[in-house]
């Protein structure tokens, strides 16, 4: 807690040294090297402070805007927890390297978990919402049930917290299932929806080396920017140490994101700062995963389309030329492409070309890269096998955050959450 309130004294005072975009980043970076019993800590180099009303969508992944980073500067982010073993362990790696990030927590798991999330506080991170039960369905449900979802998450993570003040206006829709509707609530509450700039698939059944070679490489690619990471994975928590070595080995600087207050006004940027990094730095997106076929028997409605080089033209999205022509595929006799059907939020992802993206294929999140033989007991295409999964008490909060929306829940956890109930092994996706 001394620790918090330190940061917090910290913060504002750096903020006030903030005369101009120059000197603020000067000012802060001095605060760098301050990592008691770790000279060669990675650090923290300064305090972004954001005003979420000005900027309420931020990530290249997704929208037109993202964090006004300079080149070098990477944002970490965790969502999903808090998951008692492994984000601890994440919070300890992190304190190590007396680094800072933004935590996106499930209110449930707030529930389950309350000092899980003071920790989190206590530590000096930034807390954003992430639902209540973390539906990967925001792009479908009606608005009024999308509301109560984000409602619900941040009213359970505040009681966590027993401050208000002490979560953050920031929000990631689960599995970046982004829709108009649900970003324009969440704009006239005040709170700025984050996506991400570059993933590290460490929802998927992929080793924790991976994690740290995907992340790597596309931060390398876009050279700047916001990763998405889940502190209740083991493969994340095995691949941190090494990403934040790495980072400081390559001059990469963290930057800590807060939110702006009527005591510690928005760090001073400019427009053009804000603004999509040219189409060249977005390779990442055509990184996403390919998608196995055997993942769409079990599922009821299609992912949305993955991006591909091939969408980018001067910076707007451009329809592909095929997957609308269904009709003449078939005439042609050529099988459809498991893609083929457009999703629904189609028209949304049209329209808004010019500031957001659509929404990345559900799946990825959901799924191993590889079809791989199952573990015992499990069927072929479950997911979350690795050791995740806790025992005992730890799995009676999470069983319960398979919701009356079995529907969903069932296939809703972003590769993070393990799906489990009391008592028994985890459900597999196409079990229900
Ligand atoms: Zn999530």
């Amino acid at each position: 807690m001394i620790g918090n309130v330190r940061v917090g004294v910290r913060t504002r005072q750096w903020a006030g040294l903030c005369l101009g975009v120059l000197t603020c980043i000067t000012a802060q970076t001095a605060s760098a090297a301050d990592c008691p019993g770790h000279p060669d800590a990675l650090g923290t180099s300064r305090t972004l402070v954001v005003d979420p009303r000005e900027h309420p969508r931020i990530g290249t992944m997704q929208y037109s805007e993202t964090l006004p980073l300079e080149d070098h500067e990477v944002v970490l982010t965790f969502d999903d927890g808090p998951l008692p073993h492994n984000s601890n362990q994440v919070l300890d790696i992190l304190a190590s390297q007396c680094v800072k990030a933004t935590f996106f927590t499930i209110g449930r798991m707030a529930q389950a978990y309350p000092e899980g999330v003071r920790k989190l506080r206590d530590a000096g991170h930034s807390i954003g919402a992430h639902t209540q039960n973390h539906p990967l369905s925001m792009n479908r449900m009606p608005v009024e049930r999308a509301r109560q979802e984000i409602d619900d998450g941040i009213a359970s993570v505040k009681a966590a917290l027993g401050d208000d003040a002490a979560l953050a206006p920031f929000f990631r829709i689960p599995g970046l299932s982004r829709a108009e509707g649900v970003e324009d609530y969440l704009a006239s509450q005040g709170i700025q929806t984050w996506s991400s700039d570059f993933l590290a698939d460490d929802w998927r059944h992929i080793s924790s080396s991976r994690v740290y070679d995907l992340a790597m490489k596309r931060l390398e690619e876009k050279g700047r920017g916001i990763l998405l990471l889940h502190d209740i994975q083991a493969r994340t928590v095995a691949a941190l140490p090494r990403i934040l070595h790495e980072l400081k080995a390559r001059g990469y600087r963290i930057v800590h994101v807060v939110p702006a207050t009527s005591e510690q006004p928005a760090t001073p940027t400019e427009p053009q700062q804000w603004q999509l990094h040219p189409p060249s730095e977005t390779v990442a997106i055509s990184h996403w995963p390919k998608i196995p076929n055997f993942v769409f028997a079990a599922a009821d409605t299609l992912p949305a389309p993955s991006l591909s080089d091939s969408d980018w033209h001067d910076g707007q999205l451009v329809p592909p030329a095929e997957p609308f022509d269904r009709a003449g595929r078939v005439a042609r006799g050529v099988p459809l492409p498991r893609e083929a059907p457009w999703p629904r939020q189609s028209p949304h992802a049209l329209d808004g070309a010019a500031i957001a993206l659509p929404v990345p294929a559900q799946s990825i999140f959901e799924i191993q890269e590889k079809p791989r033989a199952a573990p015992q007991g499990l069927a072929p295409s479950s997911h979350h096998a690795e050791q995740t999964v806790p025992t005992g008490r730890e799995t009676d909060g999470l069983a319960r955050l398979i919701s009356a929306d079995a529907g969903d829940s069932r296939r809703m956890i972003p590769g993070s959450l393990p799906l489990v109930e009391p008592g028994l092994q985890r459900v597999p996706v196409g079990a229900r």
